[in-house]
Order: structure tokens, then C-alpha cells, then sequence
């Protein structure tokens, strides 16, 4: 469910592997994986639109070694040493099949991490296209994934609900989770944490003030969707 807050932990164990990687290409149940980061000492420049329902993700760098002591200075790789595509070629691979009309958009889940072990899941988006432009001295890539409003068709995915989907701006995250102490603000409890938008979008409410936005728990968070019909 989008907006669901997860420990670090449990994120790995629910997509069954470990999420060192922020780029994990098509992990074999017909979706891919990616971790942002829109904190201000996050390592890549990933950004979120206006209204919140379109991501631009950063390619990443070569991983540090001998041959590439200073991953920042060199262009994001397309293929790795041995010739293989790297996450980002994967991606961009993708991306291009998918603007030539050879291929549904590749559906992808994104994890951003709002604290130290703490992850929100956004919820599923489409790749819908990918280039590579130059940052200072040295290339890079980027992704577009567009809000994925129909993804609940599937079995595979939890429901999103029928109202379009926008993702909630990091720094009020950021805030709620620490006015909220990381807490459900019904209860205490701190575990199945949600983002819940105090007045919802249908009737109105926005995410773009915290003071619309708190924390409650998955048994507070069903009782409330309960009473607003
Ligand atoms: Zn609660």
C-alpha cells in the first residue's frame, strides 16, 4: 500500500533479497525495485514533480575500485567492464523499447528512505522514458517513472484506491515522522505505519502541509477509512 512506512529489514524481506543495490532491474515477478533518496546529503540528485506524480531518477556511478577511485568524476556506466548492461543500461534498455512501441513500460515499485532504517513505500510507477545529459564534467542517467494508477489491476499488487495517486514531498514526511515520534498518533504503536492524510484528497486534503498529514497505525488507519464514506 502506498505510503506504508517500513523498516529497513522488512523492506528486504518482503522483495526477497537484499537491497544493498539502489537499481534492481525485473527481479523475476514482472516489476523492478528502486530506493531513492530526496534527503539533502542523498548521493544522487533524484527529484519529484510539482504535483507529485512523476519521478526523476538518477543513474548510478561505478562502483568504487583501483581502476575507478573517484566514481563522481567518471560517466555512469552503461555496461560493465565484461560488456554486460549495468542497472542503468538495464533501465535505459527499457526505456527505449518501451518509446519504440516494442514494449509495455516496466513497472517499478520505489522505496525512499524518510530516516535512518526507516523506508516509506511510494508505491508502483511506469518507466516511461530515459536520456543521458551531462552533469558538470561527466554524463549521466536519468529515468522518468510516471505514477501507475492502474497497477492494482493486477493480482500481484495491493490496492492503491481509485483516486489518482501523489506522492506525499519528503520533507513533510520527514516532519510528520518526527512530530509523530514515529508513533501511530492514536495509539502508540510503531509498528505497520502509515502516512495518512488527515482530510483526504477526495474531500479535499492536501499533503503539501504536515499539519494534513499524520502517522497511524494499519488497525487505525482501516477504522478511519471505515467511517469516511
Ligand atoms: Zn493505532
Amino acid at each position: 500500500m502506498a505510503n506504508e512506512i517500513i523498516p529497513y529489514l522488512e523492506m528486504c524481506a518482503r522483495e526477497a533479497l537484499s537491497l544493498q543495490r539502489g537499481m534492481n532491474f525485473d527481479l523475476g515477478r514482472g516489476y523492478s525495485v528502486i530506493l531513492m533518496s530526496l534527503r539533502p546529503n542523498a548521493p544522487y540528485r533524484d527529484r519529484l514533480d510539482d504535483d507529485g506524480s512523476t519521478l526523476t531518477y538518477e543513474g548510478h556511478d561505478s562502483p568504487r575500485s583501483e581502476a575507478t577511485p573517484n566514481p563522481k568524476e567518471v560517466d555512469q556506466p552503461e555496461r560493465t567492464p565484461s560488456g554486460s548492461l549495468t542497472q542503468n543500461g538495464k533501465f535505459f534498455a527499457a526505456a527505449a523499447a518501451y518509446k519504440r512501441g516494442e514494449a509495455n513500460p516496466q513497472l517499478v515499485k520505489v522505496y525512499e528512505k524518510i530516516h535512518q532504517g526507516i523506508w516509506s513505500y511510494n508505491g508502483t510507477f511506469r518507466l516511461v522514458d530515459s536520456w543521458r545529459e551531462r552533469d558538470w564534467k561527466r554524463m549521466v542517467f536519468k529515468f522518468k517513472l510516471v505514477v501507475a494508477e492502474d497497477a492494482e489491476t493486477s493480482a500481484n499488487w495491493p490496492t492503491e484506491g481509485s483516486e489518482r495517486r501523489r506522492l506525499i514531498p519528503t520533507p513533510i514526511k520527514v516532519e510528520v515522522w518526527k512530530r509523530d515520534r514515529g508513533r501511530c498518533v492514536m495509539c502508540g504503536a510503531a509498528d505497520e505505519l502509515h502516512f495518512d492524510h488527515v482530510l483526504p484528497y477526495s474531500r479535499g486534503g492536501t499533503s503539501v502541509t504536515a499539519e494534513n498529514v499524520q502517522l497511524l497505525c494499519a488497525r487505525h488507519n482501516l477504522s478511519k477509512g471505515a467511517k469516511i464514506v
